[in-house]
């Protein structure tokens, strides 16, 4: 059993990235299901409309399902649209629906509008006798007001990236917009974590980009890499993470020692962590 140490805060990560098919949603319920299977409670929020991280997780979001759109347009509790995945007790899922879709433009003339999430989960973590460990958000492809909420809400941003021949066009814009909501919205959102996916290290380019991206991101990126790997694309269509699904696969490997990287590396910035004491 891995050696892995809780900080007792609840570490809320927005997984990031508005370039789309780059492993967003595989990396946010795998980790969540990998931090599940160490024994943390992990909450994983569904910011996207088409809902693929509720499918990988099992969990029903047809459109008459209380979602994660009811929570920021009419201001449910997030604890009256969480479920429990069939995979895990330790593993929760707040659902997105078809009905996301339209919360773009609706958010647009609401109060607080970029606060909404932050809001309906800090009510959350406040009110529940259990602690939640980590919450892990899964961002739609796209820097609109979904997105803004879970920069808000978060902590940390953790940005997945494949390792192909534009890996890194649209980071400067990214990062611009992480910039612009440290100044305005959220001073505490630290870049923590780069997670290098699908990576196929039999190509020279997939070696290239990830030499080049661990260049200009030394302290974010992880040790771990996730391979490219027929058995986590298929999990979601059976409703699992590749954790459940196939365990021992190369893929559910990387995922828990990627979910263990992230428990070590407590999340706080190197500055923080200097002035602990602790090497950076
Ligand atoms: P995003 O959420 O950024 O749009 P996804 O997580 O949905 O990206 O991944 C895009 C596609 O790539 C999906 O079909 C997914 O199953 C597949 N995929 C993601 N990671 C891997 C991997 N490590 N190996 C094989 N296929 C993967
Ligand atoms: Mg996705």
């Amino acid at each position: 059993s891995a050696d892995v140490r809780l900080t007792g805060r609840t570490r809320v990560l927005t997984v990031s990235n508005q370039k789309g098919g780059v492993g967003k949603t595989t990396t946010a319920v795998n980790v969540a299901a990998a931090l599940a299977s160490v024994g943390a409670k992990v909450l994983v929020i569904d910011l996207d409309p088409q809902g693929n991280a509720s499918t990988a997780l099992g969990v029903p979001h047809t459109a008459d399902i209380p979602s994660v759109y009811d929570v920021l347009i009419d201001e449910f509790p997030l604890a009256d649209i969480v479920q429990v995945s069939p995979e895990s007790p330790n593993l929760l899922c707040a659902p997105s629906t078809i009905h996301l879709a339209g919360a773009e433009i609706e958010l647009v003339s609401q109060v607080a509008r970029e606060h909404r999430l932050k809001t309906a989960l800090d009510e959350y973590l406040a009110s529940l006798e259990e602690h939640i460990d980590f919450v892990l958000i899964d961002c739609p492809p796209s820097l609109g007001l979904l997105t803004i909420n879970a920069f808000t809400a978060a902590g940390e941003l953790l940005i997945p990236i494949q390792c192909e021949y534009y890996a890194l066009e649209g980071l400067s814009q990214l990062l611009g917009t992480v910039r612009m909501i440290q100044k305005h919205l959220n001073p505490g959102l630290t870049l923590s974590t780069i997670v290098l996916t699908m990576y196929d290290g039999r190509t020279r380019l997939a070696q290239q980009v990830a030499e080049e991206v661990r260049e200009h991101f030394a302290k974010e990126v992880l040790d771990t890499v996730i391979p490219r790997s027929v058995r986590v694309s298929e999990a979601p269509s059976f409703g699992q993470t590749v954790i459940a699904y196939d365990g021992q696969s190369a893929g559910a490997i990387a995922y828990r020692e990627a979910a263990v990287e992230i428990i070590r590396r407590d999340g706080l910035p190197a500055a923080v962590k200097n002035a602990a004491g602790e090497s950076a």
